[in-house]
């Protein structure tokens, strides 16, 4: 999921498209904006596909304003298909109409939801937009800010939201730190997002991180900031630097390509192998498989090749269609592995589909021996911070030891990533990070079981 937001700006929604095109790959479900313009009116469109398929021009003229909110869908497993769960979403109020986009989960949300219903509320979907809408409304009488902090401070759990009001942007992120939000500059105007790689595309600078446990406001005086919560610890989604964010964005400082190469360079030195190449996974392996190559002085190759066109196979909902993408998506280059002792580099194992087929693929291409290197933990756990890394029955890691998982996948060898030198690869610049799914330590506090999150997976 990804959160974009856009105060100030001439045409804000063409910007947030662009943005939120940059940010596909965090997710292809749907999408969806909401624009304001200065009189106040607020226009919206959203629907299930890529961004260019849910809007064109004309969608886009039509929303017209100098504040646009965008939001990017990412389903978990099983989520169904109900238009109303696509953000932003928008209310009407008697102190003015407001829209919200959210990046994360909340975990307390059935909680807050139970009484909230206890109270009168009604809700018509899942999303923690509407949660958060329903604790602001319920104290309209103070200023908003003031009902917005005390919402924020009830929610455990992860979370990036943009509030956007007929006059303002409120940006928000929550106090333990796991999901990030960036803030830039765009001429006289202002751009939230969830990754900086979408500032690039806009033309707009990155000024820096909003702070776990902050709320950033945006309007005609500029940037206002505030603290929500005496809590502020930095816990960034491990998986952000591993698998999600784009190479070339920064997270809390930290540069994830950077990142990336670091790991794979630590990954040789905890884990080499004996080959004659090092083959990276494209896309999200390639930065760390430079860095185990660099560190080894075994030569770096394509071996190989991704279709660009397919969306990440992980995100198509059932099993069967994620076993029919992981065969359109890659190819092995026969006239480079063939004859080859082969490093693999990847970034996880999850269920263990993906490097099955890999080393089946690069075996049936030629290749002599396949020693998988995963430049992240065990994945033992399931996350209740938004991402969705399956049930735990499913998660292979915590059914089976590593030899087992290697006996699976067909590998010659197989080795994962410590955590700590996994988190040693940011070179110092994080001190902490949420390694939940690998190590089981929830940053939050937990109103549910891991057996009731697998429940509702
Ligand atoms: P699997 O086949 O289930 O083992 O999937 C592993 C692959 O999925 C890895 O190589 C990653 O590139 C990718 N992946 C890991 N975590 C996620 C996630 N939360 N959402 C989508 N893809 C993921
Ligand atoms: Fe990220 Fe894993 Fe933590 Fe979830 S549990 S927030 S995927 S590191």
């Amino acid at each position: 999921m990804s959160v974009l937001g856009v105060y100030g700006v001439e045409h804000a929604s063409s910007l947030v498209y662009y943005g939120l095109h940059s940010m596909q790959h965090r997710g292809q479900e749907g999408c969806g904006m909401v624009s304001a313009e200065p009189s106040g009116e607020i226009h919206r469109h959203r629907g299930y596909g890529l961004v260019q398929e849910v809007f064109n021009e004309e969608k886009l003229s039509k929303l017209e304003g100098t504040m646009c909110l965008g939001h990017l869908l990412y389903t978990t497993a099983g989520g169904g298909r109900n238009t109303d769960n696509i953000e932003p979403r928008s209310f009407l109020h008697n102190t003015g109409s407001f829209a919200i986009a959210h990046n994360g989960n909340i975990v307390n949300a059935k909680q807050i939801r139970d009484y909230l219903e206890s109270k009168g509320s009604l809700f018509q979907s899942n999303t923690n937009a509407e949660l958060l809408a329903h604790l602001i409304k319920k104290e309209a009488d103070e200023p908003r800010i003031f009902t917005i902090m005390e919402a924020l401070d009830m929610l455990e759990g992860s979370f990036a939201f943009v509030i956007m009001t007929q006059n303002r942007l409120y940006a928000c992120r929550d106090k333990y730190g796991i999901r990030p939000l960036a803030i830039g500059k765009l001429g006289d105007g202002y751009v939230v997002s969830s990754e900086t790689c979408a500032f690039d595309v806009m033309g707009a600078e990155f000024l820096r991180d909003v702070e776990p446990g902050e709320i950033v406001t945006i309007d005609h005086n500029g940037l206002r900031s505030r603290k929500y919560s005496l809590k502020s610890e930095h816990n960034m989604c491990a998986m952000e630097y591993i698998y999600f964010a784009r190479p070339d964005s920064d997270i809390d400082g930290c540069n994830v390509h950077a990142f990336r190469k670091e790991s794979g360079r630590r990954l040789w030195r905890e884990a080499p192998a004996e080959a004659d190449i090092v083959v990276g996974v494209p896309d999200s392996s390639l930065s760390a498989a430079m860095g185990y190559a660099e560190e080894s002085g075994l030569p770096y190759e394509m071996g190989l090749i991704k279709n660009k066109y397919i969306g990440r196979t992980f995100i198509q909902p059932s099993q069967a269609l994620r076993e029919k993408g992981v065969k359109m998506k890659l190819s092995a280059i026969r006239s480079i592995v063939e004859g080859k002792r082969i490093a693999l580099i990847d970034d996880s194992i999850v269920r263990g589909t993906t490097s099955k087929r890999i080393v089946n693929m690069l075996r049936e291409a030629g290749a002599t021996e396949v020693h998988v290197r995963i430049v992240s933990p065990t994945m033992k756990y399931p996350c209740c911070y938004g991402v969705d890394t399956t049930s735990q029955d499913e998660l292979i890691s915590a059914k089976h030891s590593v030899e087992e998982v290697c006996k699976i996948i067909g590998a010659d060898t197989l080795a994962f990533m410590s955590v700590k030198e996994c988190l040693a690869s940011s070179n110092g610049k994080c001190e902490k990070m949420c390694f939940a799914c690998f190590d089981g330590i929830y940053p939050t506090p937990m109103t549910h079981d891991i057996s009731e999150i697998n429940k509702k997976k």
